[in-house]
């Protein structure tokens, strides 16, 4: 398949691992937004947060419940961004969910 969150996992492409365990990665963005800005992934394929049901749905609370260790871990601070662009018209651009996590900058909102 031709995901390629899918092949980070499988590490046909390499990245910016910063956490890894048996069902999520966390990886530095290739064209960051903010002086921090990392993604985390399931290891199972999801297309999108439009596609979270009954059975992958703990996948969902495995990543939030990772985000505040790593951000510890990075030294955040508890300022930080939690995004997800789920379809086109929202931005998303990679069809694997994925939680982008921004800090280090001050962020407007409404988003853009
Ligand atoms: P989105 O637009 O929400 O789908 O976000 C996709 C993100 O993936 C963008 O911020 C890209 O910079 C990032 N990205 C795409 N390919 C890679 C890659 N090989 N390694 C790291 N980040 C990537
Ligand atoms: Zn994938």
């Amino acid at each position: 398949m031709g995901c390629v969150f899918c092949k980070i996992i499988s590490k046909k492409i390499s990245s910016d691992v910063i956490y890894e365990d048996d069902n999520i990665v966390a990886f530095n963005d290739l064209s960051p937004v903010a002086p921090v800005h990392f993604l985390v992934i399931p290891k199972i394929h999801i297309s999108s947060a439009d596609e979270i049901c009954d059975e992958n749905k703990y996948i969902i609370s495995e990543i939030f419940g990772h985000i505040p260790l790593i951000c510890r871990n990075l030294g955040l601070n508890g300022e930080y961004r939690i995004v997800n662009n789920c379809g086109k018209m929202a931005g998303q651009t990679v069809n694997h969910i994925h939680f982008h996590v921004l800090s280090g900058r001050e962020f407007g909102w409404p988003p853009g």
